[in-house]
């Protein structure tokens, strides 16, 4: 268990979860970068480092059970579809999901888009059932000016497939979402509105009840994203109340290439598919082809098997380390990390300034640095940070910033992590000083 080591900090949470044992459980932390130094990796936000398990689950597949699953009639085939449900059946269980709506995607701009393309495609569905959550002319998508790109530009572009409008909820000074416009923005004309549970570059975490319960009221769809929750707070989709819930395995221990599009089953059911092929037809004839139930529908052609069977290893790891130990363990973390950053003198922190409601992504700029040299000069000293705008572009222009430096973490992230970023913080402004 780490405790502070920072000269001058006062006492601080004991971390809840044992960093040194779970470093040791990720091969790429024992590498050294930049002349062997420590490499210190404060970007899980971006893509998080896989341990041990989720690696041997993915070589054991290739190595022992590789097919095609729901294919063939040999006894690998039956192994691979065998390991790839049950990875789907896990993966049910983390989230409190029944298993038949739990779709794999690439990640979770591919999850949006199946959603996004799906609601345009029911416009012109031939089958009368697709057409109930059809999206035209005069309907609205409600957004937030909070969203990372992969939950707005498919939005944006569905509006241009289609012709509704969309609008969205504005940001407030201390980076928390506006739902004082909240019943004027979604109105009898919404048909979907998608929230992200926690900005990527903020780190709020977002009111949904209240969205979702205007949304109910005016009969919309509501999609929330994921990307940044699920890897690190416990969600359950039967508390959430939303219909679909998208996230990345890459983000949450996982390989990359799959992600999850969790729907309500009978939303799903009533939805036509994006992707067409291999897979998921029921019957195909040359006049036209008909298509299974969710979640098969939306997995097209052979599906990414051996990511699968990771994203599944990824989350047992998880479980066993206890999401709401994980969830503690980065809000100490980040109570520490707002204290010693909004220490520095020209150090402002873009984003909540406490931990009320809030992850561990800690964006912040210096004053008179730009955040691509002051992530220069802490990668030279082997921290591993994100600058720029975080594909959320309309999140740095709100705060009329040109972009950040974001610090991210995660479960093998310790206090010795955060001293590493401050002190690199000092040594940026010593350097351009
Ligand atoms: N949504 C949020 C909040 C994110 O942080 C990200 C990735 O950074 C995404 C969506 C997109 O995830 P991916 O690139 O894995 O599709």
């Amino acid at each position: 268990t780490q405790t502070v080591s920072r000269p001058g900090a006062g006492a601080h949470t004991p971390l809840p979860l044992d960093v040194e044992a779970i470093r040791a459980d990720f091969p790429i932390l024992s590498r050294t970068v930049r002349d062997g130094k420590r490499l210190v990796y404060l970007d899980s936000g971006a893509t998080s480092q896989k341990p041990r398990s989720v690696l041997d689950a993915e070589r054991d597949f290739y190595e022992n059970h590789n097919a095609a699953p729901h294919r063939g009639a040999h006894q690998l085939a039956e192994e691979a579809t065998g390991l790839y449900e049950a990875a789907r059946a896990k993966i049910a269980g983390f989230i409190g999901a029944a298993v038949e709506e739990v779709v794999f995607t690439r990640n979770t701009t591919d999850a949006v888009n199946t959603v996004a393309y799906a609601l345009s495609n029911a416009a012109t569905a031939k089958e009368p059932s697709f057409r109930r959550y059809a999206v035209g002319q005069g309907d609205e998508i409600v957004v937030t000016e909070m969203e990372h790109h992969a939950n707005l530009v498919p939005w944006q572009q569905l509006c241009e497939r289609t012709g509704a409008t969309l609008r969205w909820l504005g940001l407030t000074d201390d980076g928390r979402l506006d739902l004082s416009d909240l019943d004027t923005v979604v109105t009898e004309r919404t048909k979907l509105v998608a929230v992200t549970q926690q900005s990527n570059i903020l780190g709020t975490i977002n009111p949904l009840e209240p969205i979702v319960a205007r949304a109910r009221e005016v009969g919309a769809l509501v999609l929330v994203d994921g990307a940044q929750s699920v890897p690190h707070q416990p969600v359950d989709v039967a508390a959430l109340g939303a219909d679909f819930l998208v996230f990345s395995g890459h983000k949450m221990l996982g390989p990359t290439g799959v992600g999850v599009l969790w729907g309500r089953y009978d939303v799903l059911d009533a939805l036509p598919p994006f992707m067409t092929g291999g897979s998921m037809i029921e019957v195909v004839r040359m006049e036209g082809s008909t298509f299974m139930p969710p979640p098969q529908r939306f997995e097209a052609g052979v599906p990414m098997t051996a990511q699968v069977v990771g994203l599944g290893a990824a989350v047992d790891y998880l479980q066993a380390l206890g999401m709401e130990k994980v969830q503690a363990h980065e809000e100490a973390l980040t109570a520490y990390a707002l204290e010693q950053l909004q220490a520095i003198p020209g150090v402002t922190v873009i984003g909540p300034p406490d931990t009320v409601a809030r992850g561990g992504a800690v964006s912040f700029t210096v004053e008179g640095i730009h955040p691509h040299d002051v992530g220069q000069v802490l990668d030279d000293l082997g921290i591993a940070v994100r600058v720029g705008h975080h594909c959320a572009w309309p999140v740095v222009r709100r705060y009329g910033v040109p972009a950040t430096t974001r610090a991210t973490f995660y479960v093998h992230t310790g206090y010795d992590d955060v001293d590493a970023l401050v002190e690199g913080v000092r040594a940026a402004q010593r350097f351009f000083g």
